[in-house]
């Protein structure tokens, strides 16, 4: 029988206790080190920016646009996926699906256990990225900001975007993965051969989501049209390593060599809890870093702008002021 590939670190292993969250105790103790050591803990409170505040960040973050000459990277989170045409979930927003598990968790620790399953059985109901992917009433669309990313990627405003996501809606806007585009986080929609690295793309608008044939390998039971090696999956979870999936190396280094050269970077949609270090790159080659979030970052006071909003808004706006055609959704 076929097992769903989840988006979620660790996924597939029970508690122990009666409620599947996803993590055997071991990786929850570790999970739960890095949040307490993480600023950006999921569930924070949202704030959205009065319209004029984002109009006039997006004029500047315009002109620092023309002003880096390319020389841009765009680094994108579950927020940019949220919007109309999309409309997934996030992960660390205050309704998320981490936020979710983690308080489950933490009913489960106070003895509400009715209520930790009741919310359990939400999650497990196809909330999840990869269980909403899978249903066929659900076929997201590229949002605004996906296809206005595209069209500044096009106009050589920006040189690289990377994302943690792993929807394949940049993909499906337009963007080239290993080329102008690094899916840190791997994709639910490619599959990379595990004996020549020769990838397979398919189509997020079209395809349904990779599933792997057994639970403990990442083998997608399809061979290979160039060598005849096994296929398998290119999702990232939360330990896994460069070693365990070898498509990452190639998607991070193309992010990595683009930040550590890059003159601005700008995040959208993205609490940085999970990718922490591309910006870095960017700060360390006395490059501006730009925040576009609804929550607060842990990197927020390293930002030389921060703007509460959401992605399409602003990308909107970002449009506008370069005079460029605001994209539509569909
Ligand atoms: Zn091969």
């Amino acid at each position: 029988m076929a097992q769903s590939v989840d988006t979620t670190p660790a996924a597939g292993k029970g508690s122990g206790r009666g409620i599947d969250h996803g993590f055997d105790s071991r990786e929850y103790a570790a999970f739960e080190a890095y949040i307490a050591s993480n600023a950006s803990a999921p569930g924070l409170d949202e704030s959205v920016e009065p319209p004029e505040v984002v109009t006039a960040a997006a004029r500047v973050v315009a002109k620092w646009l023309r002003d880096a000459q390319g020389k841009a990277v765009v680094l994108t989170g579950a927020g940019v996926s949220t919007g109309p045409g999309a409309a997934l979930p996030t992960y660390r927003g205050p309704d998320g699906v981490w936020t979710r598990r983690i308080r489950n968790s933490l009913k489960l620790e106070e003895g509400s256990e009715s209520d930790a399953a009741t919310d359990a059985a939400d999650d497990d109901d196809g909330s999840g990225i990869a269980g909403v992917l899978a249903s066929a009433e659900h076929k997201p669309q590229p949002t605004l900001t996906h296809r206005g990313l595209t069209a500044l990627v096009d106009a050589g405003l920006i040189g690289c975007v990377a994302t943690t996501n792993v929807d394949g809606l940049h993909a499906a806007a337009g963007l080239v993965r290993g080329s102008n585009y690094a899916e840190l986080h791997g994709s639910l929609y490619v599959e990379a051969c595990s004996a020549c690295g020769a990838e397979l793309c398919h189509n997020p608008l079209v395809d349904a989501p990779l599933q792997t044939v057994e639970p403990e390998t990442r083998a997608t039971g399809t061979s290979c049209k160039a060598c005849g090696g096994a296929m398998e999956a290119t999702l990232v979870g939360f330990f896994d390593t460069h070693q365990s999936v070898p498509s990452m190396e190639q998607q991070f280094e193309l992010a990595w060599v683009a930040a550590a050269t890059a003159d601005l970077m700008i995040v959208l949609g993205s609490s940085l809890s999970v990718e922490t270090t591309l910006p870095g790159y960017t700060l360390e080659n006395g490059g501006r870093l730009v925040i576009v979030n609804l929550q607060p970052t842990h990197l927020d006071d390293q930002a030389t702008l921060v703007v509460h909003a959401r992605s399409d808004d602003f990308v909107a706006d970002l449009q506008v002021a370069l005079e460029l055609p605001v994209c539509a959704t569909r």
